[in-house]
């Protein structure tokens, strides 16, 4: 008899040798972080890294078929991201270390694995060969935050097909990235073909990054031929929920211009030639836009076996926008989040579980911001050119509604005709 349960898992993060990566993230406090965050499995991230190979082996034991953290009850599963000739990132994940070293043979030849910013490796490879390379390993691969407009499938293809040509059939999931959720994908007819993976990409341990995106697999154990089974649907094993940020908090959500990060509509940046009429910086595509160009269908519409996505917001925001802090990695949003989530075992806990009223007991404003964002009372102010959007806490239903009204045309990716309004000057 099967026993399956609930694993929360992000599925794709960083070591620090791979660029701009913290020196923190270091599997023993990747593990205990991603306790406190409530997460039970990692990537190891960066594992064709001779470095953080060595790191990793000491690191983990293997125990019932699953790789633990030692000292710690987070597990691991061996992955990575390769950036290919064509600048499309994939996100890969293999069975075990000889797997590892077989692929690190295999792959040599196509560019440099190891040292200090070779963690996510560029290749001279294409998708296909890659693909191909990673299947005969028994291995998995994907496209990685698939329509980001640097570095992923959609901005160089127009499908995913078309950038895996033979090896096609055997992709089975595409990652979202930050900037896209689970409505925007399926509005691409050859996305209902993929399993949905959100996923952090995070360059940090602390919460506020690490599990910013996961999922919540059903599976009997948190380990690769589990995962495998989670992303062909066999046995009952599937991903019960997608999680992830709005994707207007995406950095890349808009188009707009990257040095000053005024939004276009699409038909205004194509007419401007991609270059901004403020400062004549560079015009980047937005995820919306470059998915409405390719979008099959004009509305919501889902294949059966897609799981619903839930909106997240890091406690951290939640409580820096309670308190009306600027840094969420200040000392006072720190100790109220170690407060909570040290009674209530771990965020996921709180964002999504926890009752109000106990929250409540220890802190009211924070309590009134989570149950906010548990009724879907946010607004955001959507972000591009590289900038992160931004929530907006509504005390309630009323409030939502009048804001939203106030705020029209600020909070989308509407063209800027006129000079934007700040948020002051809507009061
Ligand atoms: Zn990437
Ligand atoms: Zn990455
Ligand atoms: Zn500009």
């Amino acid at each position: 008899m099967q026993n399956l349960k609930f694993f929360d898992c992000d599925l794709h993060i960083h070591s620090p040798y791979a660029g701009g990566v913290s020196k923190n993230m270091l599997i023993p406090i990747l593990a205990d972080q991603a306790r406190l965050k409530g997460l039970k499995l990692l990537n190891t991230g960066d594992i064709l890294c001779k470095e953080w190979i060595n790191h990793a082996e000491h690191s983990l034991t293997k125990k019932n078929h699953c790789f633990l953290a030692e000292g710690f009850d987070t597990y691991f599963i061996l992955g990575g991201e390769i950036n290919d000739i064509n600048n499309v990132h994939h996100l890969f994940f293999l069975e075990d270390f000889d797997k590892v070293n077989q692929l690190r043979d295999s792959l040599s030849q196509y560019g440099r694995l190891d040292g200090k910013g070779f963690g996510r490796p560029t290749l001279k490879i294409s998708g296909e060969k890659l693909a191909e390379k990673i299947v005969e390993l028994n291995g998995l691969i994907g496209p990685s935050h698939a329509f980001t407009p640097y570095f992923s499938v959609y901005s160089h293809f127009n499908s995913v097909k078309e950038c895996y040509g033979k090896m096609a059939n055997e992709i089975k999931f595409i990652e979202l990235g930050l900037s896209a959720d689970s409505y925007f994908a399926d509005l691409i007819q050859e996305n209902h073909n993929y399993e949905f993976l959100t996923c952090s990409d995070s360059h940090s341990p602390w919460p506020v990054r690490l599990g910013r995106e996961f999922i919540r697999a059903k599976m009997e154990k948190p380990n690769f031929a589990e995962l495998k089974k989670v992303l062909r649907r066999e046995d009952g094993r599937h991903i019960a929920m997608n999680v992830g940020v709005d994707p207007r908090e995406g950095k890349y959500h808009c188009t707009a211009c990257e040095g000053c990060q005024e939004k276009y509509s699409l038909k205004d940046a194509i007419s401007l030639n991609w270059k901004c009429k403020s400062c004549k910086g560079p015009i980047k595509k937005g995820v919306i836009d470059r998915i409405l160009e390719l979008a099959n269908f004009g509305e919501e519409i889902h294949p059966e076996t897609r799981p619903p996505y839930l909106h997240s917001i890091p406690l951290a925001e939640l409580i820096s926008i309670a308190k009306d802090v600027k840094q969420t990695n200040s000392k006072k949003v720190q100790g109220l989040w170690m407060q909570l989530v040290e009674k209530f075992k771990s965020e996921i806990n709180i964002l999504v579980d926890s009752p109000i009223e106990q929250i409540a007991e220890i802190d009211g404003e924070i309590a009134k911001n989570i149950l906010a964002f548990r009724n879907g009372y946010v607004l955001y102010i959507a972000g591009g050119g590289g900038n992160y959007g931004k929530p907006i806490i509504c005390k309630d239903k009323e409030d939502f509604e009048k804001t939203k009204i106030a705020m029209k045309g600020i909070l989308d990716c509407n063209s800027s005709k006129e000079k934007q309004k700040t948020l002051a000057e809507f009061g």
